[in-house]
């Protein structure tokens, strides 16, 4: 039984079959995000290294770590409390 479905290149728009790693006609693969190799310095270029850092250590990352010491801080107390409460 043949495997009929295809897709279209997105860099070059011709017909591959869906299971295609790469295109035959213009080189581009999956795996570089179907781009040429002109097209992936681009993105190499574009690639903001401090904005990367910005939004991984961003102020969330640090409110949400500060949160969770509060929470565990919070169930310590509610453990310690209970204790007393079941030892008294
Ligand atoms: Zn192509």
């Amino acid at each position: 039984m043949k495997d009929d479905s295809t897709f279209a290149c997105p860099h070059c728009g011709a017909e591959l079959p869906a299971r295609a790693k790469f295109c035959r006609h213009c080189g581009s693969s999956d795996e570089d995000g179907w781009k040429t190799e002109s097209d992936e310095l681009d993105a190499d270029d574009d690639f903001d290294y401090d904005e990367y850092v910005r939004e991984e250590f961003s102020e969330n990352t640090v409110v949400s770590s500060k949160l969770k010491t509060w929470q565990i801080v919070v169930i310590l107390l509610i453990l310690g409390s209970m204790s007393l409460w079941v030892l008294g």
